[in-house]
């Protein structure tokens, strides 16, 4: 594409005030990329569960307030693939930035570079940071800026279907795989309920070599799960979860990660954890939920409790790279982008086996 051809406006998905619908704008402007900075034309887009909950005003900061600080119009999409069109000004080409550069629209936008997260390989939680869902327009627009200092260069060879959800989706499982410090071979319990985000866990527990336990509801969860080669346990079915988990993994699993943001999701989980076996929390509960687990439990029992946000740079291109490799295979379903309006209904509902992604 040549810089004439891109048009001064274009379609995005906008949110005009938190608790209002979704709406297509066919009139908003396109950016113009400045120093240091790229123009992306977006060829596909995943849709998050933080992007319904942002929408919405439901989001959960960390101070267990909802999060209602962000830029007006709203523009969401974090899980965007796209190729380079346009380099800023005083920006030449080389061999691995020009136009056609497959690159990544994900959650952090821009990061400070100098702080200590920074400078420690975790930006994801660098103070100072900016990301496409509260201060900058994500990929739910056909055209997005990038921040060349911060950019997701994707492998050139993946198939841009598919990379979007590893972005997000499949970072955080990777990073919560990885963190849950489960080892080849034992078991890991994935609590989810409704979650697109248990079915990457799944994956990359698999991928990791751990056996894996989903824990959701229904049947065409159980068939995706059990697909997968993980074992099912239906917690709207189960008499006790806790004495299933126990009863299949001999004692307890090594690693519980919960994707759910349920409160429910959260209650008896240190009794199928096996001593000195590991919980990590991914799904935040609306409000400030608490976990409940004895003191006397942690310390004589010797679990391990972590959350998890997101994954840095480096680890979503590990995470990109499992699904290059075809070790994660994401079971996506192409949509129009103008089908976002009924994939937050279905996100809502809770019903979408594997992934949906959005062709701009
Ligand atoms: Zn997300
Ligand atoms: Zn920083």
């Amino acid at each position: 594409m040549s810089e004439l051809s891109i048009p001064k406006t274009q379609t995005a998905a906008i949110v005009r005030k938190q608790g209002g619908p979704v709406e297509f704008d066919d009139n908003y402007p396109v950016p113009q990329a400045g120093e240091n900075e790229v123009l992306v034309k977006v060829l596909y887009t995943g849709v998050c569960q933080s992007d319904l909950h942002t929408k919405a005003g439901t989001a959960t900061g960390a101070d267990g307030l909802p999060i209602t600080n962000i830029k007006l119009p709203h523009v969401g999409g974090h899980e965007g693939v796209g190729r380079v069109v346009a380099l800023g000004p005083n920006m030449s080409p080389d061999e691995t930035l020009h136009q056609g550069t497959l690159v990544g629209v994900r959650f952090a936008s821009r990061v400070c570079h100098e702080c200590e997260y920074c400078v420690s390989g975790r930006e994801q939680h660098c103070q100072k940071a900016t990301n496409h869902l509260h201060h900058e327009d994500g990929s739910f627009q056909q055209y997005c800026v990038l921040d060349t200092k911060y950019l997701t260069l994707l492998p050139q060879d993946i198939d841009p279907k598919v990379a979007g959800p590893a972005l997000c989706a499949g970072v955080t499982a990777y990073k919560a795989v990885r963190n849950a410090d489960v080892k080849e071979g034992e078991w890991l319990a994935v609590i989810g309920a409704g979650v697109q985000l248990t079915i990457e866990t799944v994956q990359y527990g698999l991928a990791m070599g751990a056996q894996v336990i989903g824990v959701d509801a229904g049947a065409e969860k159980q068939r995706f799960i059990e697909s997968l080669g993980a074992k099912f346990l239906d917690f709207t079915k189960c008499r006790d979860l806790v004495d299933e988990v126990r009863k299949i993994t001999a004692g307890g699993t090594h690693a519980v990660v919960v994707t759910s943001g349920h409160p429910r999701a959260f209650q008896k989980l240190a009794d199928m954890i096996r001593i000195g076996g590991s919980l990590c929390m991914v799904g935040i509960p609306p409000g400030d939920a608490h976990l409940d687990i004895p003191i006397a439990t942690i310390v004589i029992r010797g679990l391990k409790i972590q959350g998890n946000l997101v994954g840095s740079l480096k680890e979503t291109l590990e995470a990109v790279d499992l699904v290059r490799l075809g070790k994660v295979k994401p079971h996506v379903q192409v949509r129009p982008f103008r089908d976002l309006p009924q994939v937050y209904e279905m996100l809502e509902k809770g019903d979408i086996p594997g992934r949906i992604v959005l062709q701009l």
